[in-house]
């Protein structure tokens, strides 16, 4: 059995040690322990109270996920011990020394009592992973702290701070230092009062009142279609609570949460969450990289390019603590540059999500650098000028003459040739691609792109860098847009044909909306802007892909997105709400006309698969070629860097939910239709189903 629970005495007071490193998951041990330690103290008439903790970094965790779908154990189950626990007759408190997740909560709440150590956080986390909690975590929580907090607390998953559980009532003391000793002092008051013990479930309050809120869970449900939309879990995890209020008894809502929970647990969606989970955990593994690789020490940073990704990725620094310098050839650039930084924090202020002080330290790391000389004794530089293949090269190789030995040398270029740029120095071994994306300071991606003679010391500390910026990072290989980029662009690129051929933006986009992204394509490139695809195409002396003729053509005619209020739609007062313009349609159509097109109707299917083949297409060449390590790994470059919907798993994972057999049988169907490469079946995608497997068995394999 993995994981065990100390047991000793102290006085009248029995103490439980949970002890499963490094976080005390809820391991077959541990509910064993827990039970054998809580029947020994009940059975001991000298034991007068007793004090559950955990040793090491934790509380509990959560439960284990390495035993989800394992044959089950001859330990006993978790429900049998949380009975036990509230079956007490002698109070039972939580000493909550470190995180209390997901099941770990649960485990504290059937405590007559909790006194949690400032620092540690709790929460449930369990929608994150399209479940609820599962162990009376609905029940209770809701009879502690009422329905409203408790959908907020459970439909996010977000962990809460001490000082704040306490506030919402879901501790009743915080500590500051020894927690168990905290704990005890609290036993023996109540052994002192000859207190009752006080059991979750029997507590009438708070759901008395919130019995008499009309109106309450509908409202509840409808505001998760905005927030949580398309998933699964949330309304059931609201359906449970208000089961809590309304339901007859304690037991009987324990019914519907463990019917909900059930029907959350066989739900495609919680499949699609967990490989997200696992995927991102595994994009950290990397062939040829290990924990004795040495890394460069990163305690300066500087950023070259103050502009939109250069200000978000000197933001990451300063939010990680880490000293950054910032230099742009425009003096001006570079002031408006610190001035959106700064103007960025205030926001966050404003908002009361970061404190004066805070951000004061944060503007204090940011230090302006008037001449590139001044990165000399940086650890790491991060290219962001414009996209500029001469440009860049230029720029490395004044940083190969400026940059200490051993510095990392990192490009944030969107897709291109790191070989080519790592050759204008002397040092391609210290080059790689550290790709953010917009805005960087938010978004969680990192693209770390390989190049040929990129050294382990460089990809490993730009991986390091990642994560310690916060970010989920990602190995891609070096070839034009990486991973992300060149995906992207056969979707573009089949969403524009379609517009060509007879859909209408509108269609496309409500389409893709629909599917789970926060915007369709047309939405999106109206957000960016028309004018700057037409102004590089018309830098490099125009473009003959017809699939610019529909946003060249707006932009002649001064629709150039958002920005002017006229792009793909039509936006009014200030308001970014696309509303369909007849014009924009005119304009459309006449294009279409002029290239031959004779307009079609599409269905909505026929739309999504048009969009999400080509990634899931392009993708399986990239695996095939090495540019992508795993099909988790660009799964996660889509989720977390494109706004793919996370309970859809990503494309990859999307494609073998369909069925790899039909996504192929599509994609020959439109490649016959249009003789266009660009649909050429992968040659991986055709071995995967003449063998009868799928993308995820790769990344087993
Ligand atoms: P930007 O135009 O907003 O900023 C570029 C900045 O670089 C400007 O302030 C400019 O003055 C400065 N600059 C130009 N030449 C310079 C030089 N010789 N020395 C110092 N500074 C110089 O561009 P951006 O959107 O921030 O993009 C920067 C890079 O990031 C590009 O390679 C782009 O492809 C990449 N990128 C952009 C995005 C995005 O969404 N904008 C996302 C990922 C990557």
């Amino acid at each position: 059995m993995k994981g065990k629970v100390h047991y000793e005495i102290r006085g009248n007071i029995a103490l439980l040690s949970i002890d499963n490193p490094p976080v005390n998951p809820l391991s077959s041990g541990v509910r064993q322990g827990l039970f054998d330690g809580m029947q020994k103290a009940l059975g001991d008439d000298d034991i007068q109270a007793v004090v559950i903790t955990g040793l090491n970094r934790a509380f509990i965790a959560g439960a284990d996920i390495g035993e989800f779908g394992a044959a089950a154990s001859e330990a006993v189950g978790l429900n049998e011990v949380l009975a036990l626990m509230e079956g007490s007759q002698k109070p039972v408190i939580a000493a909550i020394n470190g995180t209390a997740f997901g099941g770990g909560l649960e485990v504290a709440l059937c405590c007559d009592y909790r006194v949690a150590v400032k620092t540690a956080p709790v929460g449930l986390p369990e929608v994150k992973l399209g479940l609820l909690p599962g162990a009376g975590g609905t029940q209770r929580l809701p009879r502690l702290i009422g329905a409203e907090a408790s959908i907020s607390v459970i439909t996010t998953g977000n962990p809460i701070p001490a000082p704040q559980a306490l506030t919402l009532g879901i501790v009743d003391r915080v500590v500051e230092g020894d927690v168990v000793q905290g704990a005890f002092e609290f036993a023996q008051e109540l052994i002192d009062q000859g207190a009752p013990t006080r059991k979750i479930r029997n507590l009438t309050e708070k759901i008395a009142a919130d019995q008499s809120k009309e109106g309450l869970f509908d409202q509840a449900i409808a505001g998760l279609e905005k927030t949580h939309r398309g998933q699964f879990a949330p309304a059931q995890i609201v359906k449970c609570i208000e089961a809590a209020v309304h339901a007859e008894s304690f037991d009987a809502g324990m019914e519907t949460e463990r019917a909900r929970f059930a029907e959350c647990l066989s739900h495609p969606q919680r499949e699609a969450l967990i490989h997200i989970f696992f995927a991102e955990r595994a994009a950290n593994k990397i062939p040829g990289l290990s924990a004795e690789t040495p890394l460069i020490d990163v305690n300066q940073a500087a950023v070259i390019g103050a502009g939109t990704m250069g200000g978000g990725i000197a933001m990451c620094f300063a939010n990680a603590g880490i000293p950054v310098q910032i230099h742009d050839n425009d003096p001006e650039g570079l002031a408006r540059g610190l001035k959106v930084i700064e103007g960025n924090y205030a926001r966050t202020v404003s908002k009361g999500r970061l404190s004066q002080a805070v951000m004061d330290q944060r503007m204090a790391l940011i230090q302006p650098a008037a001449r590139l000389e001044d990165f000399a004794e940086a650890d790491v530089v991060v290219e962001a000028v414009y996209e500029n293949l001469d440009l860049k090269k230029e720029i490395f190789t004044k940083l190969d003459q400026i940059m200490k030995p051993g510095a990392l040398l990192a490009t944030n270029t969107s897709g291109l040739d790191v070989d080519a740029i790592a050759a204008s120095t002397q040092r391609p071994e210290a080059v790689c691609g550290m790709h953010f994306f917009s805005p960087a300071n938010v978004m969680r991606l990192l693209e770390v792109v390989r190049g040929e003679k990129s050294s382990p010391e460089t990809l490993g500390t730009a991986m390091a860098l990642g994560k310690r910026l916060g970010k989920v990072s990602v190995m891609a290989g070096n070839c034009p847009g990486f991973i992300g980029n060149r995906m992207i662009g056969g979707y573009s690129r089949q969403a524009n044909l379609m517009i060509l051929e007879g859909a209408s933006p509108a269609q496309v986009d409500a389409v893709i909306y629909q599917f789970g992204l926060a915007m369709g394509p047309f939405a999106m490139a109206d957000m960016v802007g028309l004018d700057l695809g037409w102004r590089a195409r018309k830098m490099r002396g125009g473009s003959n892909e017809i699939t610019a003729r529909i946003p060249d053509a707006l932009c002649e005619l001064d629709r150039f997105g958002q920005k002017n209020g006229l792009g793909y739609y039509r936006y009014e007062g200030g308001d970014r709400t696309p509303i369909v313009d007849p014009i924009a349609l005119e304009v459309i159509e006449k294009v279409s006309a002029d290239l031959g097109y004779e307009r079609k109707a599409f269905t909505d299917e026929e739309i999504l698969k048009r969009c999400i083949y080509p990634l899931v297409n392009i993708g399986a060449q990239l695996l095939d070629e090495g540019h992508a390590l795993r099909a988790g790994d660009i799964d996660t470059v889509y989720v977390n860097g494109y706004g793919f919907p996370n309970h859809v798993g990503g494309p990859m994972w999307f494609a073998d939910a369909q069925g790899l057999a039909s996504v192929l049988a599509d994609i020959q169907r439109f490649y016959s239709e249009t003789g266009d490469e660009a649909w050429k079946p992968a040659p991986l995608l055709e071995r995967l189903v003449a063998e009868g497997k799928t993308f995820a068995s790769l990344d087993q394999g």
